[in-house]
């Protein structure tokens, strides 16, 4: 899945409301509390199991009670709750949301931080949202989605504060780590925030994909990469880059560990314009899927072939 572009006004807006929610929270410091945020916006969080019919006859009693969209085909979202693999849903007339249960842990702050912003984006108002479990939705628009999911990232990483704090520390698995922990988010998405956010004017890209020696760690329903993650300066010079082309990079590149560095590499990718440039590219596996950023270091030096 290759990540949305967010248009200029969206994103001005976007920062807007999440800068407000921090404004009246009295810019805390990271880990920032969303049982505070869910207070402020007098939002309210349910979880349900749906694997577990029981839990999913309550939460049709809960969304005929809650949405006026739903009242007349109750049945429908339980259909869509089940077949979707949804693991979230937010419901706006209660300004409820839905968790899945059975969703790990750790991806209950992202899914949490994005139905959150479908909550204060205004222009998503009219919306009842189901969220997938693996690519936070299909079945809705790319864009609304990537606009939650950047409004999540804004929120979850303290408005402009991780960009700056993230230009202080050089690019490294182990930078990323720390930021991750004073965050309180996963690797998976301060890897994404650090890709977009620390030099939007450096070509950088980001991957989210199965590990090539080890196919059982990362592999997707849809195949061997889930996200291909772009900063602005990439996704304008190297847009004739598809995410193919890097995941054979790493494959190229990748050793057979399991877990820790895989990948530590230079490499080359061409631009839109037929010019080279080397990258620096590191991948981590996590054992849960494998990490990659690759960063422009230069114009790759010419090779004479007279
Ligand atoms: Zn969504």
């Amino acid at each position: 899945m290759v990540s949305e572009y967010v248009g200029e006004h969206e994103t001005r807006d976007i920062n807007d409301q999440v800068d407000r929610i921090l404004r009246d929270l009295g810019n805390p410091e990271p880990p920032l509390s969303l049982a505070q945020v869910r207070e402020l916006l007098r939002l309210d969080l349910k979880y349900y199991s749906s694997t577990d019919p029981g839990h999913l006859q309550e939460i049709k009693h809960r969304l005929v009670m809650a949405g006026k969209q739903i009242i007349a085909r109750p049945g429908l979202v339980l259909d869509v709750i089940k077949k979707a693999n949804l693991s979230a849903l937010w419901v706006p007339d209660t300004k409820r949301i839905l968790i899945d249960s059975d969703v790990p842990k750790p991806k209950h702050r992202w899914i949490e931080g994005h139905e959150i912003s479908h909550g204060v984006i205004p222009w998503h108002e009219e919306f009842l949202f189901g969220d997938n479990r693996n690519t936070l939705s299909p079945a809705c628009d790319a864009i609304i989605e990537a606009e939650a999911n950047y409004g999540a990232g804004r929120l979850l990483f303290i408005g402009g504060r991780f960009g700056s704090e993230a230009r202080d520390t050089a690019l490294s698995f182990d930078s990323i780590r720390g930021l991750a922990k004073q965050y309180g988010n996963t690797i998976t998405s301060t890897l994404w925030r650090i890709v977009e956010e620390r030099e939007p004017e450096r070509a950088v890209f980001g991957m989210i994909s199965a590990h090539p020696r080890h196919p059982e760690i990362g592999k997707g329903e849809d195949g061997d990469i889930c996200y291909f993650i772009r900063s602005q300066r990439f996704r304008d010079q190297f847009s004739n880059v598809r995410p193919e082309e890097v995941y054979a990079l790493i494959d190229k590149h990748a050793s057979c560990r399991k877990s820790g560095p895989v990948v530590d590499a230079q490499d080359a990718l061409v631009d839109a314009d037929g010019e080279t440039y080397e990258f620096r590219i590191e991948s981590f596996s996590n054992s849960y899927a494998l990490l990659t950023y690759g960063v422009c270091s230069d114009k790759a030096p010419l090779v004479c072939t007279i």
